[in-house]
């Protein structure tokens, strides 16, 4: 029997190559939508509606998981568990792949993967040994493959295409890490101006 795949997608622009390469190969596979790490919520509409245009371009079908914006869940899920990293992005993968999994059982999918395997940015091998100990417990398997390969092909035809790519990684704390330098010069002039009064 063939195996009909289940692709966690994480955002628009990283799921061009994987979506490419499993095509290439044959592979039958729908993607799946499941990103409550995504905040705020107009960010989280913006890359929605890139991953939009992307399924138009390369012609895909996605599933939308009906929780939707799911800051609280992420918060309850993740954040009250592991505040910082590593140990936070490990939760939050374990969340995503673990739906992906579920999911995957119930609609009937034989295996499962996740465009988070595209990124250079993540941690790769945390991404692979967490999807392999999550197959495992649903009786899946989890497709790997280095999809970091292709990132700048990925890259480049995410700016032909002309979608909208997000500054960071998708938590409200990855925006404040992403602007730190920022956010800190904003402090010190703030403290300046208390300093020199009226
Ligand atoms: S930085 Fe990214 S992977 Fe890590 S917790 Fe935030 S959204 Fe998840």
């Amino acid at each position: 029997m063939k195996d009909e795949l289940l692709l966690h997608i994480c955002c628009g622009p990283c799921s061009i190559y994987p979506v490419e390469v499993l095509k290439e190969k044959g592979i039958n596979f729908k993607g799946l939508f499941y990103n409550p790490n995504i905040h705020p919520f107009l960010e989280f509409e913006r890359r929605v509606q890139a991953l939009e245009e992307i399924t138009e371009v390369l012609g895909f079908e996605v599933i939308y998981h009906p929780s939707g914006y799911g800051l609280h869940q992420w918060l309850e899920g993740v954040w009250s568990k592991c505040p910082n990293r590593p140990g936070r992005c490990h939760m939050c993968y374990k969340m995503r792949l673990e739906e992906t999994a579920r999911i995957s059982k119930e609609l009937g999918f034989t295996c499962f993967s996740s465009t988070l395997l595209y990124s250079i940015y993540q941690d790769h091998d945390a991404i692979r040994e967490i999807g392999n100990g999550v197959a495992r417990t649903h009786g899946l398997k989890f497709y790997y493959e280095d999809f970091r390969a292709g990132w700048k092909e990925g890259k480049d035809r995410a700016r032909t295409i002309g979608i909208y790519t997000q500054p960071y990684c998708g938590c409200i704390l990855s925006e404040e890490e992403r602007y730190k330098k920022r956010i800190e010069r904003q402090r010190k002039r703030f403290r300046e101006e208390v300093r020199k009064g009226p």
